[in-house]
């Protein structure tokens, strides 16, 4: 099928719950997508912070190739190798003791609410005061579950499910007086993203995280950090809290993990992991053989080629052209993230959607939009200087571009992309 084929056929078939970019991606190698006409694309966005190393990874070919000849699937009603090696694994490089894994990020984040409840519940029949309520923070983002939905703060995710999980209070993002106001013995659990991802790749102060845990500390709520967009080495270390010295109660993770196969998992202490008995939590698929076996074989792989002092050092380098870039450009308010985990955010939303339009169509560069107004880069781990130099030099006459008078005017008609 043609790619116009495809979108009247989607719009006829599909559920309409996405605008899709108009590329039909036929193949890809590295950090490039090719479209069908033998277009290249440099790929910044890895499907959303997933494809951490790229595509057509000869690790991740052998695993797959390995894993086909052992059933793809044996419920968890068995063992497999898998998730054990891959659980300890996890724990070492995270300071956790226990793993649970799931099929994504939302699921992941599920089982994290439903583990902070239970832990609850557990703590009460022993004596101690602990409510059921959840502090969230404003700008969050955690899936598309009820659960998920319901501790995500963007109205328009949950408004319309309405009724979605009560006992959820938000607090303005960051903001270490309103913590200390808001925290009690009502709350479960305190939520955050250690770097906000959707809310426009924005990390919490070293004094809120400091807060975050002193608080939790003195309730014995769980502290629990979303790192499914900024764990397992996208900010140059394995979690974006070990930046802030803290370890949380419970983490979860998904994106990269698999190296773009669907897998997740949450993380806890030993002391949470009491909450939780046989038949109190599940999955048919989660934790499969096969994806199992690809997120060993990226851990190796990550851990073989020294990928996350890669991460920090093209990450820094890209960070650093960022902020020439915004030095050169009015229109570029502020420049965030760590790692590969970046972004400008830009004046207003009509010249955020003008340049990503710009950059995939005139220069071939795939990034996105998050927030309105702010153009986000989660690139594979294996990205080179030598690609920040081509998307910088993009961004640049891309800008220039931009902020040219008769040019400003089609901002406001650009197509979309992202969110
Ligand atoms: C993407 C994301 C999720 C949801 O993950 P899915 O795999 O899409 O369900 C949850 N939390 C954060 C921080 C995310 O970035």
């Amino acid at each position: 099928m043609t790619l116009n084929e495809l979108q009247a056929a989607e719009k006829t078939f599909l559920l309409p719950t996405y605008e899709r970019n108009p590329l039909l991606i036929t193949s890809g190698e590295g950090v490039y997508l090719w479209t069908g006409d033998g277009t290249r694309y440099l790929d910044l966005l890895s499907g959303i912070g997933v494809s951490a190393l790229g595509y057509g990874h000869p690790a991740i070919a052998r695993a797959l190739a390995e894993g086909a000849g052992y059933p793809l699937h044996i419920s968890n009603l068995f063992f497999h190798e898998g998730q054990a090696e891959l659980a300890l694994r996890l724990t070492q490089v995270s300071g956790l003791d226990r793993a649970f894994f799931a099929n994504s990020g939302t699921e992941a984040w599920e089982a994290a609410l439903k583990l902070a409840r239970a832990y609850s519940t557990l703590r009460r029949s022993e004596g101690a005061e602990l409510g059921t309520r959840f502090l969230a923070l404003e700008g969050s983002f955690h899936g598309r579950t009820m659960g998920s939905v319901a501790t995500t703060h963007k109205l328009k995710y949950r408004e319309p499910f309405a009724p979605v999980m009560p006992e959820v209070d938000y607090i303005p993002f960051s903001d270490v007086h309103a913590l200390e106001n808001a925290w009690s013995r009502e709350y479960c659990a305190l939520l955050i993203e250690p770097i906000q991802g959707e809310g426009g790749i924005r990390p919490v102060s070293q004094a809120f995280m400091d807060a975050a845990r002193r608080l939790t500390r003195e309730t014995g709520a769980p502290l629990v950090l979303d790192e499914v967009q900024a764990g397992f080495g996208r900010t140059g270390k394995w979690f974006a809290y070990q930046h802030y010295g803290v370890e949380p109660d419970v983490t979860t993770i998904a994106k990269p993990l698999a190296g773009g196969l669907p897998l997740g998992a949450v993380l806890c202490t030993g002391e949470l992991a009491r909450a939780i008995h046989p038949g109190m939590h599940g999955t048919t698929f989660g934790g499969g053989p096969l994806a199992c076996r690809v997120a060993i074989a990226v851990f190796d792989e990550i851990e073989r080629t020294g990928l996350l002092a890669h991460v920090h050092k093209v990450g820094t380098y890209f960070h650093e052209r960022l902020a020439e870039l915004a030095r050169r450009h009015e229109m570029v308010t502020e420049v965030r993230g760590v790692g590969m985990m970046l972004a400008i955010e830009l004046s207003d939303a009509a010249h955020a959607k003008a340049a990503l339009e710009t950059m995939m169509h005139t220069h071939h560069i795939l990034l996105n939009r998050t927030s309105e107004t702010v153009l986000r880069f989660l690139p594979p781990y294996i990205l080179e200087r030598t690609h920040v130099d081509t998307a910088v030099a993009a961004l640049d006459a891309t800008l220039a571009g931009l902020s040219a008078p008769q040019l400003a005017a089609q901002a406001n008609t650009g197509g979309k992309i992202g969110d």
